[in-house]
């Protein structure tokens, strides 16, 4: 089985979505990656997703990621009298470390980090940036502020620090027993909520090691402010638009979306354009022109992965979604302009070994009009830094290790393949390659591919080797190939 698209669909779990039956359907519609979302999931339905979507791979031969996504620091405020008050514009209102319940004067914020970090100026948002203000006093134990904007506040309700970098790390407590879960339990990609500085990235990191890779939630202006460390530490990106159109100006997020994903692209890491792609289609079977258009955005920027969240965790609609996004990826990639507007954020290969493979293999295979990509890799890289180029034709990822199949499930134009073993001989090596093309629908008889591997054969880190070879009528490699 083979998809018609390049760029990839993940589907966030939900209760619309959980049984096995469900996910086999979103799988046929089209998705690539599961998202695995700690925030509700508990450990018992993980575990449960988990072997679900494993069982569907197995039987469909076909490798799906799985993403398992931390709930990462939430700030609160305490109780309200009432449970609500009326805070209007140009009041003032003091938040302290007074455990006590609250009123339209002052409420419990029990946070000690925020009484260290903000400074007058700062501004507060709360209730996801329903409310707004700005800082006039800060000490230890009592921050006063002006309300900007007011309106209705309820006890509980969120608060957020746009301006302040928090001295708190992406992991709480939570995250961490969740962290730990979700790695023993083997799921491919962790992504890291509330990430601020590179260094957060570095420090998950000295917990993950090798086991997941590390995708990092961009949604926090820190992030921004950082932006070239993190994308230097972390293995992948997600535009986090919800959280980032809370915390930014919302008419700021379609340019960092662009920004981001140049900077990922440039990088050669997936990033997934992510949060109210398709949100109509939560209740309605069809979405509005305006998401379509949002969608074939991300498409034509070059995103890896476009994501879904409520439409499919909780919507009325989750198969016609991943349909809907399908169709718009389809489309895109064959309109006129795609290959225009994909390539004008090109960057130019790096000074080394493996990207000059991939140059060269973008190049001969054009020029020689053939018809795939195949790359023997271990850990993926070399099919990352061909999936950099965003080549016109499949690539073709051959590995022995299914944790990368599963990983390189999220990248942009990646057929991935498990194989039982590599092969032994740059023959086999060839004659395998050509097989699993021309079974796969890749190349047809005539037709020829570009293979890339290293020798010796097996050892990771060893690209060094380009063949051209063609497909004679059997799908077997043309003796001369
Ligand atoms: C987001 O903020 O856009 C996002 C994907 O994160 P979450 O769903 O955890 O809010």
């Amino acid at each position: 089985m083979r998809r018609d698209r390049r760029v990839k669909l993940v589907a966030t779990i939900g209760p619309a979505s959980e049984s096995e039956e469900m996910l086999e359907k979103l799988f046929d519609a089209g998705v690539d990656v599961f998202r695995i979302n700690m925030s509700h999931a508990s450990h018992d339905l993980a575990s449960e997703l988990y072997a679900r979507i494993r069982r569907i791979s197995d039987r469909r031969k076909h490798p799906i990621g799985i993403l398992g996504d931390l709930q990462g620091p939430k700030f609160r405020l305490g109780a309200f009298e009432g449970e609500k008050v009326m805070l209007p514009i140009g009041s003032t209102f003091t938040f302290d470390r007074t455990d006590s319940i609250g009123s339209d004067a002052r409420v419990f914020l029990p946070h000690p980090q925020i009484f260290e970090a903000v400074e007058p100026g700062h501004t507060l948002l709360l209730d996801d940036g329903k409310l707004r203000m700005r800082v006039t006093e800060a000490s230890a134990d009592k921050i006063v502020a002006d309300v900007e904007v007011g309106g209705p506040l309820a006890s509980r309700k969120g608060i957020s620090l746009p301006d302040t970098l928090l001295p708190v790390g992406p992991l709480t407590d939570k995250d961490r027993v969740d962290l730990s879960f979700l790695l023993e339990l083997g799921v491919d990609w962790i992504a890291l909520s509330f990430v601020q500085r590179g260094q957060d990235v570095l420090d998950a990191r000295e917990i993950v090691g090798d086991k997941a890779a590390i995708m990092v939630k961009v949604e926090k202006p820190q992030a921004i402010d950082d932006l070239n460390a993190i994308i230097a530490a972390a293995d992948g990106f997600m535009v986090a638009r919800g959280d980032l159109g809370v915390e930014m100006p919302i008419e700021k997020v379609p340019g960092l979306q662009k920004k981001i994903t140049r900077k990922a692209r440039a990088a050669g890491k997936p990033v997934v354009v992510a949060t109210q792609m398709l949100e109509s289609m939560i209740s309605s079977p069809v979405p509005t022109r305006a998401e379509v258009s949002d969608v074939a955005t991300a498409v034509f920027e070059g995103a890896d992965a476009v994501m879904l969240s409520a439409e499919s965790a909780v919507g009325k609609y989750p198969v016609e979604a991943i349909q809907m996004m399908d169709r718009i990826a389809i489309e895109v990639e064959n309109d006129k302009g795609y290959e225009a507007i994909l390539y004008a954020w090109h960057t130019e290969p790096q000074p080394t070994a493996a990207d000059a493979i991939a140059a060269a293999a973008h190049a001969i295979a054009d020029t020689v009009h053939l018809s795939a990509i195949v790359c023997y890799t271990a850990t993926g890289s070399t099919a990352l830094r061909v999936a950099r180029e965003r080549p016109g034709l499949p690539v073709i990822g051959l590995t022995p290790v299914a944790e990368t199949a599963h990983r390189l499930a999220v990248v942009w134009g990646l057929h991935s393949v498990i194989l039982e073993k590599d092969p032994d001989s740059v023959t086999k090596m060839v004659q395998q390659a050509c097989r699993i093309a021309y079974e796969k629908g890749f190349v047809k008889a005539g037709e020829g591919i570009l293979i890339t591997g290293g020798v010796p054969l097996g050892q990771s880190g060893t690209t060094n080797l380009i063949r051209i070879a063609f497909v004679d009528e059997n799908g077997e490699a043309q003796a001369s190939g």
